[in-house]
């Protein structure tokens, strides 16, 4: 068995979904099983219209009901699946009434609308996948068993949920039945409706192929896989042929936008091989994610960057060799429930970053009463995934290109096993020093190489 996800993109309108079609018929033999997001944008305009209607007291989701609606008829579904979505429709607008007259939205109801975009893009893909002789059936994740806590927005799932998906979807399969399964969302124990955080169902595919023992994950996106660098900073941006758990996982949390950065995690526990393919172009061979090879010589594989972090320096003011200075400073953290990033120390200091939108206020009275505290907000952390064995190498080279730009770095994380070197620098300078690292570790060498090639020759 496998399990294929289709991303926003892939399902855009009609003419994606023929396309699904097509992949799909192409691995029958498979066994596959798919995870769906919410067609096009969905997602992004139902939580636009959650914020519009705590302002206004009338809300119009007619663009996504077009898209929804559009796709019914060009791929030329019947009336009875045209009615079950325009039902979703209407109670997704008795919803968005509901928020306009109290002006009041909670996280929970927030992920029941925004449900809706999975919860109808499955639907319509399953009927399309019926006309071409499938025996597609669509399911809400909660009906195969996703379970997670309440914490809406962010939801984690509970362990049952592997259990539950394990007992269910493979009876499915047997039975030839192509599940076509909502990704991104969950029930918890009260049967509310949450969401796993955006970009979800990376996450909710390798669940289930995990929890099923799957042969693979493909995740079907609008690129030719993990890039070696964001394409619209740098053009020639080149897909990475394969990458470890560790360096997928690095690359999905410093800002490659390709994975939900948890999705790594149940198929590493299992060793579910994933592979990241393009819709728009499936001839190309794509990225593989799996367990670490050795072989693999290049001295790195990819740069991201992640703006709009804020940088902390905490200095004791107390007598040096302090026992527990650093306990008591990352509890502060912890207990006002602020994730830490980049983490760099001294004797007598730590630095560390963070997200930009958390409150310090605080964890800066806390920290003050026995430490200096200094906030530097606006950087930004660019982020080299390579080889560990050859670090002194890739930071040298990077250091040397920081230095001719003139960018100064204020902080450097390069841990012992770890696959990625990370630095802080202004915000400003992130996007120009991507595209030179790019230029300087992957265009330069390679066109150098060419010339060689070209010099041998004659
Ligand atoms: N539709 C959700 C989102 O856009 C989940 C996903 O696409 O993975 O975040
Ligand atoms: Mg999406």
């Amino acid at each position: 068995m496998i399990v294929m996800k289709f991303g926003g993109s892939s399902l855009a309108g009609a003419e994606r979904i023929v396309k699904v079609g097509e992949i799909v018929c192409g691995q029958l033999k498979r066994r596959p099983l798919l995870v769906l997001s919410a067609m096009g944008d969905t997602t992004d305009y139902l939580l636009e219209a959650a914020d519009t209607a705590l302002k206004k007291s009338f809300v119009s989701v007619e663009k996504v009901e077009d898209i929804h609606l559009k796709a019914i008829s060009d791929l030329g579904l019947g009336s009875a699946l045209q009615k079950e979505i325009k039902t979703l429709f209407w109670e997704l607008g008795s919803l968005l009434t509901g928020i306009s007259l109290t002006r009041e939205l909670t996280g929970r109801t927030r992920d029941c609308l925004v449900s809706f975009g999975e919860r109808m893009s499955v639907r319509i893909a399953a009927a399309y996948l019926r006309t071409i002789k499938l025996k597609a059936q669509a399911f809400d994740a909660w009906d195969v068993g996703f379970l997670s806590d309440s914490s809406f927005g962010q939801a984690e799932l509970r362990s049952e949920s592997w259990v539950r998906i394990a007992s269910f979807t493979p009876t499915l399969i047997a039975e030839g039945i192509l599940p076509v399964i909502t990704g991104f969302i969950a029930k918890d124990e009260n049967g509310n409706i949450t969401t796993l955080g955006r970009g979800g169902s990376d996450l909710s595919a390798t669940v289930i192929a995990a929890a099923c023992k799957a042969e693979e994950v493909q995740v079907w996106k609008d690129v030719d896989g993990i890039l070696t660098a964001d394409p619209r900073l740098v053009k020639d941006a080149r897909p990475v042929d394969k990458v470890t758990y560790d360096e997928a996982a690095e690359l999905a949390y410093f800002g490659a936008q390709v994975l939900h950065p948890r999705a790594m995690q149940p198929c590493m526990k299992i060793g579910t091989p994933v592979l990241v393919k393009n819709s728009y172009n499936p001839a190309a061979p794509g990225t593989r994610i799996e367990a670490g090879s050795d072989k693999n010589t290049s001295l790195i594989r990819a740069i991201t960057s992640k703006k709009n972090v804020t940088l902390v320096d905490i200095t004791s003011t107390r007598m040096l060799g302090q026992p527990g200075f650093l306990a008591r400073v990352f509890s502060e953290f912890s207990r006002n429930s602020i994730s830490i990033d980049m983490v760099a120390t001294s004797e007598v200091s730590v630095s560390l970053t963070l997200d930009a939108e958390k409150d310090l206020a605080a964890v800066i009275r806390e920290l003050s009463e026995y430490a200096g505290v200094e906030v530097r907000t606006g950087k930004a952390i660019v982020t080299i995934i390579g080889d560990v064995r050859r670090s002194s190498e890739i930071l040298r080279e990077a250091f040397g290109v920081c230095t001719k730009m003139g960018i100064q770095v204020q902080m450097v994380s390069h841990g012992a096993s770890k696959v990625n070197i990370s630095f802080i620098i202004n915000d400003g300078e992130a996007d120009s020093l991507v595209t030179e690292l790019h230029r300087f570790f992957f265009t330069e060498p390679e066109e150098k190489k060419k010339a060689a090639k070209r010099a041998a020759k004659k």
